[in-house]
């Protein structure tokens, strides 16, 4: 039985241990420890990573009692080594988790709201709530939580009995939980049962923030970050941000409207490229459908491989003609590196695109398919794309 230092300082991140065993695993050792300051993967919190001695550890977690700790070498059984957890990524660990309990104190306290579920990723923290917290309830929320931080409130590890638990005022009763639990306490705050590393203090989770919310069943997941991770999350923000506002001569602030001018002057550029694209192919039309082959029921099939034409501009063009009676229309063009072709016909006429869309396929070794009346794929260019096109008449 390894002796989990770390529940009772989590600021104890080295120390001399025995190696018990060590075992032969998938990727690497599993070392098991007399005592040790890793924490092993647990109660939403990820795991600790470091040294012992030499070896790189990994990863560490709790198997049927056992500490293992997930190392790149060997170490001999019987032997004392150094153990030493990477702080960075403890204090990081411990920011989120500490975070995660005030948040969600917060949102208890302020409205309410349960938190359902809780899940921490490497650069991502998120709390399920049962219930739907509006923006101004949110920022409400985000408030409160940063004042519990800055008023740096002392926070204490506690053990007592599951019978004791109800002379506490706890958001979160697990009632399934029998023995000795483990209570985290903030002072004139969250109370908890949490197996995790906390700091002494909420000061050391330093602020957190609320990235998103977003319905998630019948309440909603909130995502937010804490201390380190919060810190450099808004430094890459503020730099795309500031990057953004230089490639469009504006302060930050006026970023979004300047965006949105853009997006105007786009679609006004758009409108206009629409327009003349459509005089273009009114002009080209009388040219294209001089070449069409007459099919055995009477319709006309015409092959067009217009040049420098984008997805938007054949599906129009395809329009154009298909509205014509009498037609069935193969759109080919070459875009992004790739020959793209498109089918469809006028009313009334009995042909199946997806027949010719094949014939397509064949011709270019791609693929695609659709419905009788459109059809499209795409297959690989090559220099007499054009002349493979008109192939299809055949
Ligand atoms: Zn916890």
């Amino acid at each position: 039985m390894t002796e989990k230092l770390f529940e009772n300082d989590a600021y104890l991140w080295e120390c001399e241990a025995v190696v018990t065993a060590c075992e032969p695993c998938k990727n690497g050792f599993a070392v098991e420890l007399d005592k040790t300051v890793f924490f092993p993967e647990g109660g939403g919190q990820l795991s600790d990573r470091g040294k012992l001695g030499e070896a790189a550890v990994t990863h560490v977690a709790e198997e049927g009692g056992r500490i293992l700790h997930f190392c790149d070498k060997p170490l001999a059984v019987g032997s004392t080594v150094k153990a030493v957890v990477d702080g960075v990524v403890r204090l990081d660990h411990m920011q989120q988790h500490c975070g995660e309990h005030i948040l969600s104190y917060a949102a208890w306290e302020l409205f309410g709201a349960n938190n359902i579920g809780f899940h921490m990723s490497e650069g991502l923290v998120t709390i399920d709530l049962d219930k739907e917290l509006t923006p101004d309830e949110l920022a409400q929320t985000e408030d409160f939580a940063n004042r519990e931080i800055w008023l740096d409130k002392p926070i204490s590890v506690s053990y007592v009995p599951h019978t004791a638990l109800d002379n506490y005022t706890m958001r979160k009763k697990n009632t399934r939980l029998t023995g000795t639990l483990r209570l985290v306490s903030v002072e004139g705050g969250d109370i908890c049962t949490c197996c995790g590393t906390h700091p002494n203090r909420t000061g050391a989770v330093g602020s957190i923030r609320i990235i998103s919310a977003e319905k998630h069943k019948q309440g909603q997941r909130i995502s937010f970050l804490c201390g380190r991770w919060a810190l450099e999350d808004a430094r890459r923000k503020n730099a795309a941000l500031r990057k953004t506002g230089q490639m469009l001569s504006v302060k930050t602030e006026q970023v979004p409207d300047a965006v949105q001018r853009l997006k105007g002057e786009i679609a006004e550029l758009n409108a206009r490229l629409k327009e003349k694209t459509m005089a273009l192919y009114d002009a080209q039309l009388p040219q294209f459908l001089s070449t069409a082959r007459v099919l055995p029921d009477g319709s006309r099939f015409v092959v067009v491989t217009p040049e420098d034409t984008g997805a938007a501009e054949a599906k129009l063009l395809l329009q154009k003609v298909t509205a014509m009676e009498n037609l069935l229309v193969g759109i080919v063009y070459e875009a992004g590196g790739r020959v793209n072709y498109m089918f469809g016909h006028s009313d009334g006429v009995n042909a199946d695109c997806r027949e010719y869309c094949k014939k397509a396929n064949e011709i270019f070794n791609g693929r695609g398919g659709g419905k009788p009346d459109f059809a499209q794929g795409s297959g690989s260019s090559t220099e007499d794309w054009q002349q493979k096109a008109h192939t299809l008449l055949m």
